[in-house]
């Protein structure tokens, strides 16, 4: 069977890519010992150069292997598409007008999304639109193979919806179904979600490169 390293500690990404990929063939593993491994600092300005970055500097680690890494976050329109690379960590002062990077400093998700809303209080609601954006980087022995970016679209609420998932979840509304990603259940949130958008199309890629 082909086997794919994730370059998270995250869990719930785990289960996610696993259950996703199982239909393919594809096993998905964590990288073995992750948390010792020095962390990669992510301060790329797009997230393509976050999740290349993290899946080179991984993939040096585990020879051979290929090795996928994701980048995330939240574009707003009205804010020149900030949070973006900064979304982990929006409510955190600015260091000479400059977010501190992400493996230094995140911020609870409660703070974010107030900053969220502070930033958009005197934006219509015809104009609160924006995406999440999720790219996936594979990479082995040090050189990205390729990049697979997935998005969903959707519009900024006044006040948080729902209690499910995390990050900005509350506060994005998504047309499509009438439904906060917070109001989502696990199994919608993979179909609609960003992430599961770019994981899909990872999926394709190993199918016609990787026959099984
Ligand atoms: P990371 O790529 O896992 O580091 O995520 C970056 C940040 O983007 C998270 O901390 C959240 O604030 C935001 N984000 C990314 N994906 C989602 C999502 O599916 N729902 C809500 N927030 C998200």
């Amino acid at each position: 069977m082909r086997r794919i390293l994730i370059a998270t500690s995250n869990p719930g990404k785990l289960r996610d890519f696993a259950g996703a990929a199982k239909s393919h063939g594809i096993r998905i593993a964590g990288i073995p010992n992750f948390s010792s491994l020095p962390a990669v600092v992510e301060d790329g300005l797009t997230f393509e150069e976050n999740a290349r970055k993290k899946a080179e500097e991984y993939s040096r680690h585990v020879p051979g292997q290929i090795v996928v890494a994701d980048d995330s976050g939240l574009e707003v329109d009205a804010l020149n598409g900030a949070p973006g690379v900064h979304s982990a960590r929006y409510a955190a002062p600015d260091l000479d007008g400059k977010q501190p990077h992400a493996a230094e400093a995140n911020t609870d998700d409660d703070a974010n999304n107030a900053r969220l809303l502070r930033e958009l209080k005197n934006v219509s609601a015809d104009k609160r639109t924006g995406r999440f954006v999720c790219v996936l980087a594979a990479a082995r022995d040090g050189k990205t193979l390729a990049t697979f970016r997935g998005t969903a679209e959707g519009i900024i609420l006044e006040a948080p919806r729902g209690t499910n998932g995390f990050g900005y979840d509350p506060l994005f509304y998504f047309p499509q179904i009438g439904k906060t990603f917070a109001e989502l259940t696990a199994e919608e949130k993979a179909k609609y979600s960003h992430r599961g958008a770019a994981f899909r199309k990872f999926l394709e890629w190993c199918d016609q490169t990787m026959p099984g």
